[in-house]
Parts: structure tokens; C-alpha cells; sequence
């Protein structure tokens, strides 16, 4: 079936008469001895139809994290003791804050590379042979780089290496990572996949089945386990992702061309497909006024929402120096484009005039 179809139907509860059409919101920290769950940090019905749904999308077997943070710790903490990790000099700040402080505490090493080298990405993997994980990012936040995720893959696997890619700004209607031949997918499922700014959810999909077993212990051990509500609500957001994502990426292209003809903006980054746009302005003060005139746009951290939001990503401390200190983050949401771009370029020509 097409992905469209699958997001409106995986995980399902099944069809016997008068079964409900959505999974109930199953509200239990135990259950009758001697069935499959036991105990509350085990399982729940309620995560099973949302790991379902979400596996079925990316061609794998998925567990439900409280965060995306909380699932890309799982794989910081997989590793074995000394080993190290290769990942994206430009991705999320906080798996790379994450990184830092599992290496700083002895626990892991780690090598920052620029993703779009291949030959560069694959050197440093030979370079260290204690290299466990190459972490991708494609696009790379906030700077939407690409990776060639298929040929890295390749490489990884013949230096006998796992290779997680963070797929949360493609989503799976854009990219199906473990296709490609990436052994785990990321999720930050806070975005995209529940999209509306309103739960705070992560996933991990799984080729084999022995990784998915390992991870599922660690789960149950650790008890970094989501909240059933928030899993409902991440199932819900996902049966639209295809038709929000749609909407968001046409208005998306139709901005990134308009940004581009701008004479406040130097250079628009966009990948060419998905919802986030990054037009790069000449400093740090003026992308300040800008994100500061919108009024439609919301000027907020976070992205993958219904609405529009932007930030300058510099603003935040732990951003990485190489990221322009002019590039404005926008997430593009399904409002009407027209009203999008009224906004925009108010604020944009106020970024023109000096700031008074
Ligand atoms: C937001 C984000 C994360 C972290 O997810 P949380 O749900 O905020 O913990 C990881 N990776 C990417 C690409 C993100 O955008």
C-alpha cells in the first residue's frame, strides 16, 4: 500500500465487531499476570499501535522514547565502553551536546565530520578503529545538509560499523533510511510526526531484530518509557503527517523561491524537498529584527508544528560556531502561503533599516 494509505490505517486495533477504530488510550501500570506485558515499563497497548504505525512507515521495527533526546541517549549508551561515534559537525545541538558529554565524562569518543564528504566521512571511519556508530543527520538542523546516506551506509557496513540516521526532518514519506541501508532511524517524533506542537515524543526503528531486542531491554531497565496520552497523540498527528507535510512543502517551495529574489537575504538554503527553510541574512542584527517583526510567524525554537515558526539558530549558545550568524530557522507550517509571505517580507524589509 502507499505511504498514504499505511499512515491512515497501521495500527489499527483489529477488526472484530464493535472494536474501536482508534486505540483506546490504555491508562496502566500493570496487567493480569501471565500475558505478554506483566508491568507498565514493559509495554502498553497503547505505544504498540503507534510503534506499529510509525514501523510500518519506515520499513522497521519501532520503539516510542518520552523525547526524541531520550532515544538518541539510548544509542549513546549502547555503545560499548571507549568506543567511538562519527557524526555531523551540523546536526541537532543537542544529540551533539550529548555527544560532547558522554565523551568529556570517558564513556565514549567521538568525530565531528562535514556529512556532504563523502571520501572525508569515510576516511575517518578507517582512521579509528574503535568507531561503532556513523550518526547521520539528512538534511543536517539547522544548516540542511545532505548526506549520501546509501554509500556511507555501504562503507560503514564493510568496517563492520552501525549507521543511525536522524530522519526527522525528512520524515518517512521522504526518505525510508533503512532502504538506503541504515540500521536505525531517529526520531524526534516531537516534530513532524505528531505536528502540533503539542507532544514531546521520540522513536527508534530497527532493521534486525537482535539490535530492536537489546534496545527493548535497555527500555525496560532504564524506564525511559512515554506517557500513554502522549503516545495517542502521536499516533493521532501521524495519520495526517502526509497531507500536513504536503501543504507545508508547497508552501515551503513557494517561499524559498521569493526569499531567493529578496535583498535582504544572501543566500536561501533549502534542500528541495520538506518544510524547513533556512535564508541565511547578513548578520546577526538584522536576522534579530526580522525574527522579531513577524507577527504571523512565531518566533520560537522547535519546528515540524501546523504553524510557522522561525529563530535565529545563533542565538543559542551551544549552536555550532560554523552555522552563519545570520541564518534564520523557519519552519514552514500549512497556513496560507499569501499571509506567510506578507509577513515575511514586512519583516524582512525592517531587517533592511538600520536599527534604531
Ligand atoms: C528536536 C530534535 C531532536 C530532539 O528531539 P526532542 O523531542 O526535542 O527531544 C533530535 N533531532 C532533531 C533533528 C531534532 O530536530
Amino acid at each position: 500500500m502507499h505511504p498514504s494509505t499505511v499512515a491512515v490505517t497501521a495500527g489499527r486495533p483489529t477488526h472484530f465487531p464493535d472494536a474501536p477504530l482508534n486505540p483506546p488510550i490504555t491508562m496502566a501500570s500493570t496487567y493480569v499476570a501471565t500475558g505478554d506485558v506483566e508491568y507498565g515499563r514493559y509495554g502498553n497497548p497503547t505505544w504498540t499501535a503507534f510503534e506499529q504505525a510509525l514501523g510500518a512507515l519506515e520499513g522497521g521495527r519501532t520503539l516510542a522514547f518520552p523525547s526524541g533526546m531520550a532515544a538518541a541517549s539510548m544509542i549513546i549508551d549502547l555503545v560499548g565502553q571507549g568506543s567511538s561515534i562519527v557524526a555531523p559537525r551540523h546536526a541537532y545541538q543537542g544529540c551533539l551536546v550529548a555527544l560532547g558529554d558522554a565523551e568529556s565524562r570517558g564513556r565514549i569518543k567521538s568525530h565531528l565530520v562535514d556529512v556532504t564528504d563523502t571520501a572525508a566521512v569515510i576516511a575517518t571511519m578507517k582512521d579509528d578503529e574503535d568507531v561503532a556508530i556513523l550518526w547521520l543527520e539528512s538534511p543536517t538542523n539547522p544548516a540542511l545538509e545532505l548526506a549520501d546516506i546509501s554509500a556511507l551506509a555501504k562503507a560503514a557496513h564493510d568496517l563492520g560499523i552501525q549507521v543511525v540516521v536522524d530522519n526527522t526532518f525528512a520524515t518517512p514519506l521522504r526518505q525510508k533510511p533503512l532502504e538506503l541501508g541504515a540500521d536505525i532511524v531517529l526520531h524526534s517524533a516531537t516534530k513532524y510526526i505528531a505536528g502540533h506542537s503539542d507532544v514531546q515524543m521520540g522513536t527508534l526503528t530497527f532493521k534486525d531484530e537482535q539490535t530492536y531486542a537489546a534496545v527493548k531491554s535497555r527500555r525496560d531497565l532504564t524506564g525511559s518509557t512515554p506517557g500513554p496520552f502522549e503516545t495517542w497523540l502521536a499516533l493521532r498527528g501521524l495519520r495526517t503527517l502526509h497531507v500536513r507535510l504536503d501543504r507545508a512543502e508547497q508552501n515551503a517551495r513557494v517561499l524559498a523561491e521569493r526569499l531567493a529574489e529578496h535583498p535582504a537575504v544572501d543566500e536561501v538554503r533549502y534542500p528541495g524537498f520538506g518544510a524547513i527553510v533556512a535564508p541565511v541574512l547578513p548578520s546577526a542584527d538584522a536576522a534579530d529584527v526580522a525574527v522579531r517583526s513577524t507577527t504571523l510567524w512565531v518566533h520560537a525554537t522547535s519546528l515540524g508544528g501546523v504553524e510557522s515558526m522561525l529563530e535565529r539558530r545563533r542565538r543559542w549558545k551551544t549552536e555550532s560556531a560554523t552555522i552563519p550568524e545570520g541564518l534564520i530557522r523557519l519552519s514552514v507550517g500549512i497556513e496560507d502561503v499569501e499571509d506567510l509571505w506578507d509577513d515575511l517580507e514586512h519583516a524582512l524589509n525592517r531587517s533592511l533599516k538600520p536599527a534604531r
